[in-house]
């Protein structure tokens, strides 16, 4: 029987997407080129940022609000431990984004939060030595979740709830028909009444169509053996750290144990994390990964010296490439394609998108099942850049994992 709806796709966004849309009884067809979760994409390296104080904008809280209530409800649901809280810190001068923009959305919601100055940060905090003038906004409810695990607990649900899902189909291309959509797959046409194009890295390619310049780039996560208590999970909080205007780094302690038998499942999970958030040059998905070079690891430890010094002085355990796919503001792009109307998008998460996946799995069934959301999306429109609405040099550096 065909399908309710086509999922292309199953990574971060798709997997949640598949796995509400079958717990709400619809006909579900996923699809992945690859047999996730993995690390080609975007969603490897055992432990991703949430946070509520959101810098990138106060919009941003109503989002986080149901993904906080959501992760543990998936989670139990699956019987893994996806969520850890362990208070974050946002670290840079007073008028950095990372800082003044944690702060707006904190005072705009009413958001529990702490304003340290560097000398409470070094002795509350002591992994941390941020210089005389740079200040911190504190956070009890920042934490991690956990991809792989993640992912692969959306998959097993969505079977379970009788999602149909294919793993080594590669999509092509789609078009409009009279009552739904064709999908070209390597495995030949598809049909269904409704599109979720959730490719990651891969929408360049598959979301042509949209005129948006998506760019890909890669971004690679260094894992540090941990050098004392002050860098154990429990005591170290995640952190992002704005060290010079726009360009960010950020950090979280071993996240423990993810789903082990996940395939793709990083090594080098039980390593306190450090990565850049700033600076590559565009990639192309199909190329790879690749390893972490020697002058990246170099460049990764000078950072740290001067900043988490203990860690910097630890033995480095490995690293795992991953890949963003920026829009040009730092914006999602989520919502119906301008040019079909039973078509859906999710796509451009510009490397801070994974802490959203259970409330976008959320918007996307809504949109795919009844052209609809309660939840407010409007910053995401995927038309926003159309013809004369992108200024050029609209660069934005907003965003941060
Ligand atoms: C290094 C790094 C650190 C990050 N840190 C954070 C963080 O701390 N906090 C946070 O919230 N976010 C973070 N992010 C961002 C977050 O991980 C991503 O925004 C999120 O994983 C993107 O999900 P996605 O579904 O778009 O992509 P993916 O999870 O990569 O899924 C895309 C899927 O589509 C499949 N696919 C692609 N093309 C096709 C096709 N043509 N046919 C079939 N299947 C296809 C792929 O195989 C893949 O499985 C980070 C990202 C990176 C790279």
């Amino acid at each position: 029987m065909r399908p309710d709806v086509i999922v292309v796709g199953l990574g971060t966004m798709g997997a949640a997407t598949a796995y509400e849309l079958a717990r709400r009884g619809a006909r579900v067809l996923g699809l992945d080129r690859f047999t996730p979760p993995h690390g080609r994409g975007s969603h490897a390296g055992g432990s991703r940022i949430i946070r509520l104080a959101y810098a990138e904008g106060a919009d941003y809280v109503p989002l986080l609000r149901r993904a906080y209530e959501l992760w543990p409800e998936v989670g139990k649901a699956a019987g893994v431990e996806l969520m850890t809280t362990t208070g974050g810190l946002m670290i840079g001068p007073p008028d950095s984004t990372v800082v003044g923009g944690a702060l707006a959305s904190a005072r705009t919601h009413g958001l529990g939060h702490e304003l340290l100055d560097a000398g409470e940060v070094r002795q509350r905090f002591p992994a941390f030595t941020p210089a005389d003038g740079e200040v911190a906004l504190y956070e009890e409810v920042a934490g991690l979740v956990r991809p792989e695990a993640a992912i692969g607990a959306y998959l097993r649900l969505a079977r379970g709830a009788g999602a149909d899902l294919r793993y080594g189909v590669t999509v092509t291309g789609s078009r409009g028909t009279a009552d739904g959509v064709l999908v070209e797959t390597t495995d030949g046409p598809l049909a269904a009444a409704r599109l979720v194009l959730s490719p990651g890295a891969w929408a360049p390619a598959l979301l042509a169509g949209l005129g948006v310049p998506l760019v890909v780039q890669r971004r690679v996560q260094h894992y540090w053996r941990t050098p004392n208590e002050d860098h154990a999970l429990g005591r170290m909080p995640i952190w992002i750290w704005e060290y010079e205007p726009g360009r960010a780094a950020y950090g979280l302690p071993a996240a423990g144990p993810a789903d082990p038998t996940a395939p793709g499942a990083s090594p080098a999970v039980p390593g306190v994390k450090a990565a850049l958030h700033h600076g590559a040059d565009a990639t192309d998905p199909d190329a790879g990964v690749g390893e972490a070079t020697p002058a990246e690891v170099a460049a990764m430890r000078t950072w740290l010296a001067g900043r988490l010094p203990a860690l910097a002085a630890t033995g480095w355990l490995g690293a795992k490439p991953c890949l963003y796919t920026l829009t040009p503001d730092e914006h999602f792009l989520v919502g119906r394609h301008p040019r079909d109307e039973a078509v859906f998008v999710a796509a451009g998460f510009s490397g801070h998108g994974f802490k959203f996946a259970p409330v976008l799995g959320e918007i996307l069934a809504d949109l795919a099942l009844t052209g609809r959301t309660a939840h407010p999306v409007a910053l995401f429109a995927p038309d926003r850049f159309g013809p004369g609405r992108l200024a050029p040099g609209d660069a934005g550096l907003a965003g941060s994992p």
